[in-house]
């Protein structure tokens, strides 16, 4: 069976500093991943090297079994099937939530405007935000900027989410229903990457954590072993501090 995602010995460095030193996982399709690990372990960039936002120095990545590493391979085409949500949600101000949802499936997909604001509201009412479609970002609380950032990227139909730190800019009180339209999702069977500090989530929905430190996987496991159990120290340590 072909992986949804296979890393292969992937290592980045930006100038001197070798941020990632030889990863290697794969996800399989529906299973939900999720990454932790001390601030600027990497997590971050591996997430950006899956959809090319950062260019690998050396190693492999395949996304449904195409090499994404591969100097002839379409980019574009690509990244079009990995959909991105950033801690800091990267909403467009100037444009209505609607707009923001339709705005890269007429540019990039090159949906007309019918069926793009349908695809849209249909996206805005499963993230629980159908009465904001008018709305500009700022009238909206953090923890609905970030559902539309979520919607927006569930518009273009991706087949693998990635979501960096999604809950971390968020007052307490709003992380719950971020965090429960991504439980939502990973029910319905989409496959996620999560780089996050909700150890509850990781917990309770993760197939799979993965402990990174110092630009390499250290531990990973299910949940319940490399939260509940974890074998290493340095694991041990972090866990110490976040939980
Ligand atoms: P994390 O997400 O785990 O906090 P990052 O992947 O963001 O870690 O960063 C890992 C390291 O790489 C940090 O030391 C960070 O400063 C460095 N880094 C990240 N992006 C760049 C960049 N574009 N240029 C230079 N250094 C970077
Ligand atoms: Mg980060």
């Amino acid at each position: 069976m072909t992986h949804m995602v296979e890393i292969r010995d992937l290592h980045k460095s930006f100038g001197a500093l070798e941020v990632l030193r030889g990863i290697d996982f794969t996800v399989d399709q529906g299973q939900v991943i999720c990454i932790i690990g001390p601030s600027g372990s990497g997590k971050s960039t591996l997430l950006r090297c899956v959809n090319l936002l950062e260019t690998p120095t050396r190693g492999q990545v395949f996304v449904e079994g195409e090499e994404l590493t591969h100097p002839d391979v379409d980019i574009d085409a690509a990244r079009r099937r990995v959909g991105m949500v950033f801690q800091q949600f990267n909403l467009f101000p100037h444009l209505k939530v609607l707009e923001n949802v339709t705005i890269a499936q007429r540019r990039v997909l090159k949906r007309g405007k019918a069926e793009a604001e349908k695809v849209a509201r249909d996206n805005l009412a499963k993230v629980g935000l159908a009465d904001k479609a008018g709305s500009y970002p700022a009238q909206l609380s953090g923890g609905q900027q970030q559902r539309v950032a979520i919607a927006r990227a569930l518009a273009m139909n991706p087949d693998l989410m990635l979501f960096d730190e999604p809950t971390s800019a968020l007052d307490p009180e709003l992380v719950g229903d971020v965090l429960a339209v991504m439980r939502q999702l990973a029910e319905e069977g989409m496959t996620m990457l999560v780089v996050t500090h909700e150890m509850g989530f990781a917990r309770e929905v993760a197939d799979r954590v993965v402990f990174m430190d110092g630009g390499v996987i250290v531990e990973e496991g299910p949940p319940e072993q490399v939260i509940g159990d974890p074998q290493e120290d340095r694991t041990r340590t972090f866990l110490r501090r976040v939980l």
